[in-house]
């Protein structure tokens, strides 16, 4: 057995792990820390393709500016000045409704109706549905046991908001089954505004009397949501330049076991291009990869843990990323995006029009737009073949938004089981996994599978779960 030497080893390097090694090596500076990466370069899906003119994000193309735990991360680094806010002009979000694309009301943020003059006037709603969600404010608040957004969002806002308003912006972001996401995980906030102040009109109210200050603050600055002038990548790769220079160790291996050893851990992983296992100590072992690779590390030590971890599914996804000539599409794309509610039985989940959110992501009078494909209630489009999805993304931009001719740009991004889903019942998962991992000194867990998905929220983990580590070494 190797020497448990004190080191902190961290098992993948997406932006979880990067952010625990930063907490980590900056919580004890002479520890040494080792992140072990599979893929063999830092950021997990993160990723910024940059071609002709071109500039793609692979995933994520931007992040919740309103949140502090990403935006400190990005001042410590020194990237404050390369943030980009959404185009003010573009602001606001489409919703496809009986052919055409509709402005989503304003005030309305995914299940909190914040003004009512825009439900009165938005011609998404008949006028039977749009008194429904007006009602709101009268439907008794609930308490007990946890509802799906699908229930939620019926019981408070009625059918017809769910399935024009509700259901196609939650898609947008968790390419989720609806009747399966769980209010409590995944839309906390929400339910929150429901049982503090008994309905989510007035607790959108109050919100927005309550923390003017916090909305002005990122707002004025970036909008809601902010990224970088040269792409989401800048901040994994920029992130793991300063742990190289703080003696960060990175290796390129897939882990595929773990082990306790008298006080501390060692993991065991083949090293890229070598029929050899390698071995290595640990004094407190951080892992950042998904909850069902996380479990199968564990299944030998604690076959209870790695149950629950290979319990939260994952949903897979596709973006096919397609620039046009702008003369080319009719539509003005004056919006961050479209999305599409399920009823209208097309393909496309969302489609983002990255050229009009952020400057520099298309040649000069060109558009840059990308379609979210696939997703929890299509499993099967994620398999489809490289000219397949094409072909399907294509009609989907030219039945959207009006896209003739050839594509002058086109890229598959495929995201198999990448997208955890915060099912109902993931709340108390969770805490039954904190709960198992607590009896395991020197372990931590972190990323996207626990409590959050988005970008500050799972930076957020990897430094908890390192703050949680170092109160064991
Ligand atoms: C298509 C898509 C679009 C998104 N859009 C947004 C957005 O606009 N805004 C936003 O805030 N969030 C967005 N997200 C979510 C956000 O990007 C992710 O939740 C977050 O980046 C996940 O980080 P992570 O470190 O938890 O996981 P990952 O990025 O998955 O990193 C895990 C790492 O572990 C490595 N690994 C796996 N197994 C092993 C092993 N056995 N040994 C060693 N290493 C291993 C992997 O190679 C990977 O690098 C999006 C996600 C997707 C998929």
């Amino acid at each position: 057995m190797p020497e448990n030497q004190g080191e902190v080893v961290i098992v993948g390097g997406g932006l979880a792990g990067l952010a625990a090694a930063e907490a980590a090596s900056a919580a004890s500076p002479g520890r040494r820390v080792i992140i072990f990466e599979a893929a063999g370069r830092p950021g997990g899906v993160i990723g910024t393709v940059q071609e002709d003119g071109w500039l793609v994000e692979r995933s994520a193309d931007c992040f919740l500016a309103a949140r502090p735990e990403g935006i400190e991360l990005i001042t410590r680094l020194g990237l404050g000045d390369q943030l980009i806010g959404v185009n003010p002009q573009v602001r606001r979000a489409l919703v496809w409704h009986r052919g055409r694309a509709v402005p989503v009301p304003t005030g309305f943020r995914l299940l909190a109706p914040g003004r009512i003059g825009s439900i009165l006037t938005t011609p998404l709603l008949s006028p039977a549905g749009r008194l429904r969600v007006l009602a709101e404010r009268w439907v008794p608040r609930r308490t007990t046991g946890e509802e799906s957004l699908q229930a939620f969002a019926t019981r408070r806002l009625g059918r017809e908001a769910f399935e024009r308003l509700v259901q196609p912006l939650a898609a947008g972001i968790w390419t989720a089954d609806p009747a399966r996401l769980g209010m409590a995980a995944a839309c906390g906030e929400f339910l929150q505004l429901e049982r503090e102040h008994g309905s989510l009109w007035a607790g959108e109210r109050a919100r927005l009397r309550n923390q003017p200050q916090v909305a002005e603050a990122a707002g004025a600055r970036y909008g809601q949501f902010a990224s970088f002038a040269s792409g989401m990548e800048t901040l994994p790769a920029r992130l793991a330049d300063r742990l190289r220079d703080r003696g960060v160790e990175f290796r390129t291996g897939r882990i595929e076991r773990v082990a306790r050893t008298g006080a501390g851990w060692s993991v065991t992983s083949r090293l890229e291009g070598s029929p050899q296992s390698v071995e290595q100590a640990a004094a407190a072992l951080i892992l950042a990869v998904p909850a069902p690779v996380a479990g199968a590390m564990l299944a030998a030590l604690d076959p209870a843990l790695a149950s629950e971890l290979t319990g939260i599914e994952y949903a897979g996804s596709v973006v096919v990323s397609l620039g046009f000539r702008r003369a080319d599409v009719a539509h003005p794309l004056d919006a961050a995006g479209l999305v599409v509610p399920r009823s209208a039985g097309r393909r496309a989940l969302a489609v983002s029009f990255s050229s009009s959110k952020f400057p520099g992501r298309a040649p000069a009078d060109h558009v840059l737009m990308r379609l979210f494909l696939g997703g929890a209630l299509d499993p099967a489009t994620v398999e489809l073949s490289d000219r397949g999805l094409v072909e399907l993304a294509v009609t989907e931009a030219r039945g959207l938004v009006g896209a003739t001719g050839t594509p002058r740009f086109q890229r598959i991004d495929r995201w198999a089981s990448s997208m955890p889903q915060y099912h109902v019942g993931h709340a108390d998962r969770v805490s039954r996994i904190e709960q198992a991992v607590a009896a395991w000194p020197g372990l931590a867990l972190a990323g996207a599978a626990y409590r959050g998905v988005g970008i500050p929220q799972v930076i957020a983990s990897g430094q908890a779960a390192a703050r949680q580590v170092a109160a064991e070494l």
